[in-house]
């Protein structure tokens, strides 16, 4: 799994103000262009992983205290969060965080503003617009006022704005209808088709196992099970074993 890997996790540890470790020796691969899931339970320390490899760690109070991130073969590790999002790894946090008083249009250009030109800003536009149709009836109304799901679209689409070549995204199917899950799911399996790799955290084991290649469980800070999905982990291995449901 290591060949070709363009992000590596090794020996992740990971505190919150001098607390206790809340990641306590994770590894993990996110090969070019894959979908890889990163599963466990509430606590567990998934956002915590995200937060180490976008470099938003310190925004929370965490630091990482052992081990190392790297992207491409260079280390991340300590470096700026706004650097990280220039060399092609962008984060959606869990809750989506779109900006509510701006308007659909005006969230995308922010996403859009890493990149230098305006062609290129107009060509992901449209992309962003293939990939969700709903956005663009809407693209004058405030972000506010969109439904659970199109804030959860626009959210994705303004971080694809930026041109990802490693997409981390938290939780994308939360507190919507299973409807909708479908709809995020069909869109994130687009964007892998596109050549974006994706860092899939999820409770909905279903969903990202559907989508991912490679899946890895964390269990209080520590990779409990990983592997191929299919072979090594399937849905209900990790509902039994891993999230207490049968
Ligand atoms: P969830 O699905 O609830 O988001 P998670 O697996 O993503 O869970 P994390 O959010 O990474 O887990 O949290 C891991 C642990 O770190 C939890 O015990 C949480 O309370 C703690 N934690 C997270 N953020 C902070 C913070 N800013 N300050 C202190 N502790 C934190």
């Amino acid at each position: 799994m290591s060949g070709g890997a363009a992000l590596a996790v090794d020996d992740l540890h990971v505190e919150y103000g001098g607390a206790g470790r809340v990641l306590k020796g994770v590894s993990l691969r996110v090969p070019a262009g894959s979908v890889v899931a990163l599963l466990g339970n509430n606590g567990a320390g998934k956002t915590t992983v995200l937060r180490a490899v976008s470099g938003t760690l310190r925004l929370h109070r965490g630091a990482v205290r052992q081990g190392t991130v790297t992207w491409d073969g260079a280390p991340v590790t300590g470096t700026d969060a706004a650097e990280i999002v220039r060399r092609g790894i962008v984060q959606v946090p869990e809750g989506r965080h779109v900006f509510g008083r701006l308007t659909v249009e005006e969230n995308l250009r922010v996403g859009g503003g890493v990149l230098a030109n305006r062609t290129e800003r107009a060509r992901e536009r449209e992309r962003v617009l293939t990939l969700f149709p709903a956005l663009t009836a809407k693209l004058g109304t405030r972000a506010g006022m969109l439904s659970g799901g199109e804030q959860q679209m626009l959210a994705i689409g303004r971080a694809l704005m930026g041109r990802p070549r490693l997409l981390l995204l938290d939780e994308p199917s939360l507190g919507l209808a299973p409807r909708i899950i479908a709809g995020i799911a069909a869109a994130v399996d687009e964007i892998h088709r596109q050549g974006t790799g994706v860092l899939l955290v999820e409770q909905n084991s279903a969903m990202a196992l559907s989508l991912a290649t490679t899946a890895y469980v964390l269990d209080v800070g520590r990779v409990s099970l990983s592997g191929r999905v299919g072979e090594d982990i399937d849905a209900a291995r990790v509902r039994e074993l891993y999230m207490g449901v049968k």
